[in-house]
């Protein structure tokens, strides 16, 4: 069997289990709940903090069918109907991620777009989320606006940037913008610990707290920092191993001079 990396395991896939970002999550689910659904959103922040993560998840709350196919929109999809384990796994027909940072170009939105005439096949919307969106080409980002501002009703848009400052006015002022925050280190070391813990994984807490300062705020880059320690260390999670790794100086010794 391969060995599926922590970030990816323990990527969040109901709103519930995201942590850190509860700002985000109590708009996200009010507007659920009450069915009050913009058209397009927008979410910001640095690097691993979630904006895929919580795109995926708002796919399946708009697409869900509940366990017993009786469903409707919800916060709290349930994980187990067609749709939801299809997004999930990456293979549902109305949910596309496209990555700006490598399909920059008008032909790759209008690409896009052109599968926006089209009803869902499978679900109750067609969601189009563009990752690193800062990145388009002005082109691209004008064959894009007039959809974006009237999309048909089973369409949503999810836009994602780290680097919101970098998107056109006439963008942002269509997108209903959520800023992720970045991670700090406590929010960090306790879901170390949680998924160390459901891994049976032995962990010094002072390893834990070296990954969770190192990420700088990034729960992926702390994931896949805890990965490195565990193949580094053997299996375990000692300071002195973790330490070595990330190549930083005891503090204590610092304290001490
Ligand atoms: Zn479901």
């Amino acid at each position: 069997m391969s060995y599926l990396v922590l970030a990816r395991k323990y990527r969040p896939r109901t709103f519930s289990e995201m942590v850190g970002q509860e700002h985000v999550v109590q708009a996200l689910t009010n507007a659920l709940t009450q069915q009050r659904l913009h058209h397009a959103y927008l979410f910001t922040g640095t690097r691993g903090v979630g904006k895929t993560t919580v795109s995926r998840i708002l796919a399946k709350s708009l697409n869900c069918q509940g366990p017993d196919g009786q469903g409707g929109i919800t916060a709290t999809p349930c994980g187990v109907c067609p749709a939801c384990t299809a997004i999930d796994a990456g293979r549902f027909p109305d949910y596309t991620e496209l990555d700006a940072a490598s399909n920059r170009g008008v032909d790759e939105v209008q690409g896009l777009l052109e599968q926006a005439v089209y009803k869902p096949v499978q679900g109750r919307f067609k969601v189009f989320m563009i990752d690193e969106v800062h990145m388009l080409t002005n082109t691209a980002f004008n064959a894009m606006l007039k959809t974006l501002e009237e999309p048909p009703e089973y369409l949503k848009f999810v836009l994602a940037t780290t680097d919101p400052q970098k998107v056109p006015v006439t963008v942002l002022s269509r997108c209903l913008q959520f800023n992720l925050r970045p991670m700090a280190p406590e929010v960090v070391l306790e879901h170390l610990g949680h998924v160390l813990g459901t891994e049976g994984i032995a962990a010094e807490p002072q390893a834990l707290r070296l990954l969770s300062r190192a990420a700088r705020g990034s729960m992926r880059d702390a994931l896949s920092l805890t990965d490195q320690a565990i193949a580094f260390g053997g299996g375990q999670l000692q300071e002195s191993t973790v330490r070595q790794m990330l190549g930083s100086v005891d503090r204590s010794h610092v304290f001490a001079l």
